[in-house]
């Protein structure tokens, strides 16, 4: 089984990669969708005071849905909540892209 730590690095990966490939224009239904998708998945996240965490901050933090580059900046600041809670470093929230869609330029 996963441990946690090692869930919430696949888990990250997959949901900023997912907001990376989110349509730039989204249509009512796509936007709609969207939104349900991060509200169930943080009532299904197996990890359970990750996921009850998240329910109350998604009340605070309304997933914006109306574009791809909102979308990322949203699971961005999401992420850094968690990365305060946890003493880490805040991460650069311009840099979304190049770490989870162009590859970083060096
Ligand atoms: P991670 O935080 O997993 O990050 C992986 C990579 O993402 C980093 O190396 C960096 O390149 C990039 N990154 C970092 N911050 C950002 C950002 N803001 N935006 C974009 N990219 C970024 N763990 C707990 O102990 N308690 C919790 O309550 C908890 N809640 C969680 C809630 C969710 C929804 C998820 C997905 C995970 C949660 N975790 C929680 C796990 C935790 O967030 C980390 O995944 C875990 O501690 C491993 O951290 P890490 O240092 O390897 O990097």
């Amino acid at each position: 089984p996963l441990d946690k730590d090692e869930l919430g690095r696949n888990t990250w990966s997959l949901l900023h990669t997912t907001a990376a490939y989110y349509p730039d224009e989204p249509s009512r239904n796509q936007q709609t969708d969207m939104n349900q998708f991060i509200h169930l998945f943080s009532k299904f996240y197996p990890c359970d005071f990750c996921a009850a965490d998240l329910r109350q901050d998604l009340k605070s933090h309304p997933p914006d849905t109306s574009s791809r580059s909102n979308l990322q900046q949203w699971m961005c600041r999401m992420h850094n909540i968690v990365n305060v809670k946890l003493g880490k470093p805040e991460f650069d929230c311009s840099k979304v892209e190049e770490r989870w869609k162009d590859g970083w330029k060096d």
